[in-house]
């Protein structure tokens, strides 16, 4: 069990040969900081590209920092070995040894790990090569008994029992991913790293492998960096988030800590599906802020931020697609015209352009409410909704102690594995 830390940690990926003698690396990473606690579950989620893979790759040892360091269990680990660090990393294409059979590729690591001497190693190759035999004629090896052993129960805690002796083509995508994952615990390592396990798995066994993965990492509590680009795995499998663009940490907190109270637009924009309305609004007096011909009153903690706000009026406001909701036609409410509805069964979301300004926006409504595009509607607004960023893209500083309507708690909430 670990605690991990990226202190200060840059990469930069040299120029390609081919890019010519002027052409500059390609900096991936700057400057980050990042700690991950001992038996922590952190995701991190940012766009194709922003180095969430290199992250990973300079932990794991695959890739050497260009400036920095990495701290596992306290322990400076970048100038180790891969195989010196205790990590274990998932793939998202399995890399399993083709040649080796699902019990060998599970074992893999384990017989990597320890240098023996020729004659344990002689002792080992004869109790391989003696298995076939009878009972009688098999030679030991302790050794080879402990990495049996630890076969047999990583295979129960997988259900891989009956696909042991299998090779990796014999079996179906969730399979891989299930000895893949079984390869990484055979270990016991101080910390997973999981680069998009999931992804190439169809929408069912998703869910069922991340529910998997979930209790796994529950009961084993080894800490895990978990990337994904899947709204879904984001939201609930880990105990915080970490949002990367651009190799700069964006936010860093829990699930509902970064959809209630995103740090700046990007991560209003990046996590929630459908993301954050943005609309550009006017700071006027006593806390009214203006959108085009309406006036709003925001109400909580928002409307302190708003308060204590010295800096220019034109701000960017956020609203939540259920933060919006179908009204009667007032003169409050905000008129609007249907341009888009997808009925989802549970939910519809609504695209509509508002007459004010023209802007675009999503509201969630009631499945049955028959809306046709085209038509007019009116929407009222959640005054506890409205969230605030500056001209910079950043949220307006909540005051210290504001009721934030978050449910408080522990920094590791105890997540149901079980869902
Ligand atoms: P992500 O996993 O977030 O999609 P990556 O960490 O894989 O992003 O890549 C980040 C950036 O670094 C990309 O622009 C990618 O093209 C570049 N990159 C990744 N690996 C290498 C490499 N070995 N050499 C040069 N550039 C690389
Ligand atoms: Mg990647």
């Amino acid at each position: 069990m670990a605690d991990v830390r990226f202190q200060q940690v840059s990469k930069t990926y040299p120029p390609r040969p081919s890019a010519g003698r002027q052409q500059t690396g390609v900096s991936v990473l700057q400057n980050l900081d990042l700690s991950i606690d001992d038996g922590e579950f952190l995701v991190l989620v940012g766009p194709s590209g922003c180095g969430k893979s290199t992250l990973l790759r300079l932990l794991a040892g695959l890739e050497q920092p260009s400036a920095g360091e990495i701290f596992v269990g306290g322990r400076p680990v970048s100038r180790l070995r891969p195989s010196a660090r205790d990590v274990a990393m998932v793939f998202q294409s399995y890399a399993l040894y083709p040649h080796l059979s699902v019990a060998d590729n599970i074992s893999f690591g384990l017989r990597r790990s320890t240098p023996r001497g020729p004659v344990a190693q002689l002792q080992d190759s004869l109790h391989r090569l003696s298995r076939p035999l009878p009972a009688a004629l098999q030679l030991q090896s302790p050794r080879e008994q402990r990495i049996e052993q630890r076969i047999a129960e990583v295979a129960a805690s997988l259900e891989l029992e009956a696909l042991l002796s299998r090779r990796p083509k014999e079996l179906s995508g969730g399979q891989k991913q299930r000895v893949a994952l079984g390869r990484a615990i055979a270990r016991q390592p101080a910390v997973f790293l999981m680069d998009e396990p999931l992804s190439n798995l169809d929408a069912k066994l998703r869910t069922g492998t991340r529910a998997q993965i979930v209790a796994l990492q529950r009961r084993l509590g080894t800490t895990t960096l978990y990337v994904t680009h899947d709204q879904v795995e984001a939201m609930t499998m880990g105990h915080r988030i970490a949002v990367l663009n651009a190799g700069r940490l964006q936010q860093l907190g829990t699930p509902m800590e970064l959809y209630q109270w995103p740090a700046n637009l990007f991560v209003a924009q990046f996590i929630g599906s459908p993301p954050m309305n943005l609309l550009p609004v006017t700071l006027r007096s006593q806390g009214q802020i203006q959108l085009g011909e309406h006036r709003f009153v925001p109400e909580g903690a928002s409307a302190e931020a708003l308060n204590q706000w010295r800096g220019p009026a034109e701000l960017m406001a956020g609203l939540r697609p259920e933060h919006l909701r179908l009204a009667p036609a007032t003169n409050r409410n905000l008129s609007a015209e249907i341009c888009h509805v997808e009925a989802l069964g549970n939910e519809q979301l609504l695209t509509c352009r508002l007459h004010d300004g023209s802007h675009l926006v999503q509201v969630r409504c009631d499945p049955q409410r028959s809306l046709q595009p085209g038509e007019t509607v009116h929407l009222a607004v959640e005054p506890q909704g409205w969230r605030f960023f500056d001209g910079h893209g950043d949220a307006l500083p909540r005051p210290r102690g504001a009721n934030t309507g978050e449910t408080g708690g522990p920094s590791l909430p105890p997540l149901s594995a079980d869902k």
